[in-house]
């Protein structure tokens, strides 16, 4: 059975099709970038080959139809009868979903209430799944949401300490974020343990950086918040700042909201600190050649990281694993192994030659706490919630 994974942002599409049936096999996936733009190409990978061309698409329905003529081509399947569903990744389910949905109008209406909390991404969504509904007709689309994971959170981990009426008016809350990643590394984590009722921290450390604490299977806290702006660095973001900083740089220094928008969105976090890149690899090149904000940035990450672990031990009273996934956690081990410098109090133990190939299993036989790298793959779990929800 082949499932078709989309996920939209603002001016991109990236697909996957997958085969259920063949162990969950990727037949085919890509990218239409910078749809609407001058630059606008398309990437995508099928049968170990790769196709890349430039091409002017100006929206993301244009963009599903090119990627499903060269799918058909390149006959990933002989006919898009053999696509028996399509599951969306959807930003922001806000409160109501607290697990995958079929997508009805009802489901479609939500996810536009919820643009307001999700204005960049919860719009290309919403366009991502009207272009499946009209290229793919009489076939289910599913959508899995990045928030779903996160709602076994407790109270006294989503809510602010503000005026309740907030949150009963507006809904402001921790909703967290990057959940189908969390959710998989988990889970992926908890096979290798062979211990379902294990205590995990779960680090996705990428352009945008999450950590959450699994117990026994459960989200039960995650950086991120009402926004994906809130946690530890990021390549642009600042992560947690004291919140009177915003009103002193509209009070004082009369900067308008998109400026302080624009500043802790886009001009903080790693590019901040290192004042070089958002990139660490361009940190890490430049460390090597004893750039001292390079230098100074590295060392700000594995703080700001270590700090959130640290915190969900306490959270949790304990720990068992701790799972590094994406761009920067999968390869980044000279951050991987200042982080777990700052854990040695409690045992933790890196195994240094692992630790450099970035095998699953990085600390050593002495570790008191297993520490892993894996990919993620958030196209594979949106698959199989696809499955479970269609059987
Ligand atoms: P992601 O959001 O998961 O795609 O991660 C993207 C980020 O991962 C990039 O901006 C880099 O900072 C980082 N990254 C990607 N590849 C590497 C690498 N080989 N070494 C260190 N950092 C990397």
């Amino acid at each position: 059975m082949k499932i078709l994974v989309v996920n939209t942002g603002s001016s991109s599409l990236k697909f996957q099709l997958i085969d259920a049936k063949k162990n969950f096999t990727e037949l085919y996936s890509g990218i239409v970038d910078n749809i609407g733009k001058k630059n606008c190409f398309f990437d995508a990978k099928i049968n170990h080959t790769r196709i890349h061309f430039k091409k002017n698409i100006s929206n993301h329905e244009k963009g599903l139809q090119e990627a499903l003529k060269i799918m058909l081509k390149n006959k990933a399947v002989k006919s898009l009868k053999e696509i028996k569903a399509v599951g969306h990744r959807v930003v922001h389910g806000g409160e109501k979903y607290k697990n995958a949905v079929k997508i009805t109008s009802q489901v479609k209406k939500t996810i536009k209430e919820l643009y307001e909390l999700a204005p960049l991404h919860n719009p290309a969504n919403l366009q991502g799944i009207l272009a499946c509904e009209k290229l793919l007709k009489n076939i289910p689309n599913i959508a899995v949401f990045d928030t779903s994971f996160h709602q076994t959170m407790p109270q006294k981990a989503y809510l602010y300490a503000i005026p309740k009426e907030y949150y009963k008016k507006f809904k402001i809350r921790r909703y967290g974020f990057h959940g189908t990643s969390h959710k998989y590394i988990s889970q992926e984590t908890y096979k290798l343990l062979k211990n379902k009722k294990a205590k995990i921290i779960t680090c996705h450390l990428g352009n945008g950086s999450s950590i959450s604490a699994v117990s026994g299977g459960k989200s039960i806290d995650t950086s991120m918040g009402f926004t994906p702006l809130e946690g530890v660095i990021m390549g642009t973001r600042s992560g947690t700042i004291d919140p009177a900083i915003i009103l002193y740089l509209l009070k004082k220094h009369k900067l308008s909201p998109e400026k302080i928008d624009e500043i802790l969105n886009y001009r903080s976090g790693i590019l901040a600190v290192s004042e070089i890149s958002s990139d660490v690899r361009d940190i890490w090149a430049a460390a090597q050649r004893k750039n001292k904000k390079a230098i100074f940035a590295l060392e700000y990450m594995a703080y700001s990281i270590a700090k959130q672990i640290g915190a969900y031990i306490a959270a949790m009273n304990g720990i068992d694993a701790i799972t590094f996934t994406a761009g920067i956690g999968e390869n980044a081990w000279y951050l991987r192994k200042d982080i777990c410098e700052y854990l040695n109090f409690i045992g933790v133990k890196l195994d240094t030659a692992k630790n450099r190939a970035s095998k699953p299993l990085i600390s050593s036989p002495l570790s008191k706490v297993k520490v892993f790298v894996m990919p993620s793959n958030e196209g594979l779990e949106i698959a199989e919630e696809v499955i479970n929800m269609i059987k």
